[in-house]
């Protein structure tokens, strides 16, 4: 199996979810092995930064990435559509402090991804293989993993609201999958929260154009959901966004419950300072998911944050 990226450069804009402005962002090819770069245009000149789950700066409202040079707020949906659609290697060049929030869902990213079109390169893929069990636990919040030639997740949520209620949903990551059952599920929330967060002159750009809006009996927005399980969904959307901060693509089956992008992270990197007996880099060989062949744990070591 080998490593893509896409074909040609694309970009395109909308509002930031945090400050409300117009922000704009540019996707460019990258070579072999280069993984997922973000480029961040800056007063000083171009900073780069390569995810990592060390380099999750802030979980509230969206994922936040920094390092001392910048930092880009509102990456997971891009990040779930890069990872979901299987490309391995690209540039994420922004124009703004934050990534453009569009629909609330990762349905725009998917359409920008295939109209560029996705490119096979000569450098066979490689992955991050659990290897055993791992868990991770807090209250009702756990993650799951065990060994799976390919990336699964079983989500279950449960909210206290006749709309939500308890919802699961199974996804074997494909492009196709991803495209057509999690990729267009929005972002949640309820109305007293959004009250409250635009009061304190947050969440600014937030509005029924790019969220589900709850409020006590049922969604605001005129138009309702685009699925009766669409909170599950889009969970499930956040989780294959918040694990694409990984050094390489994992291979795992995930049980998630009553998670969210804090504890996603917690998960990760608690993962990653495991990788010496937790995780193999593997390099799959064929075209068959199965079909593989081992490469030393190098890698998987080296990606244990410093
Ligand atoms: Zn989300």
């Amino acid at each position: 199996m080998n490593q893509t990226t896409i074909a040609k450069s694309v970009r395109c804009s909308g509002i930031g979810l945090h400050g409300g402005g117009r922000v704009g962002l540019e996707l460019h090819p990258a070579g072999p092995d280069t993984g997922i770069v973000f480029h961040l245009r800056t007063a000083e000149g171009v900073k780069r930064l390569v995810p990592d789950p060390g380099q999750v700066v802030g979980t509230g409202l969206a994922t936040t990435l920094g390092n001392g040079d910048g930092s880009v707020r509102t990456v997971e949906h891009l990040l779930a559509a890069i990872r979901g659609l299987g490309i391995d290697n690209i540039v994420i060049e922004t124009e703004g402090d934050e990534v453009p929030i569009m629909d609330g869902s990762a349905g725009s990213f998917v359409y920008l991804l295939r109209s560029a079109g996705i490119q096979e390169q000569n450098r066979l893929r490689r992955v991050l293989a659990v290897t055993r069990p791992f868990e991770h636990k807090d209250g009702e919040k756990r993650i799951r993993v065990e060994p799976f030639d390919g990336f699964r997740v079983d989500y279950l949520i449960e909210f206290d609201h006749p709309l939500i209620g308890r919802q699961t949903l199974r996804l074997d990551l494909t492009p196709e999958n991803f495209a057509r059952r999690v990729a267009k599920a929005r972002t949640f929330g309820f109305l007293s929260d959004v009250e409250a967060l635009h009061r304190c002159g947050l969440a600014l750009g937030g509005s029924l154009e790019n969220a589900v809006v709850l409020d006590e009996y049922g969604v605001v927005n005129q138009e309702g959901l685009r699925y009766k399980d669409e909170f599950v969904r889009h969970k499930v959307l956040d989780f294959v966004g918040d694990m694409a901060v990984a050094p390489l693509p994992l291979w795992g089956h995930f049980e998630v419950r009553c998670s969210g992008h804090a504890f996603n992270n917690e998960f990760l990197r608690l993962l990653m300072d495991n990788a010496a007996t937790c995780l193999r880099t593997v390099t799959l060989a064929g075209n068959a998911a199965g079909a593989r062949e081992a490469a030393p744990a190098r890698a998987a070591v080296a990606a244990a944050p410093a």
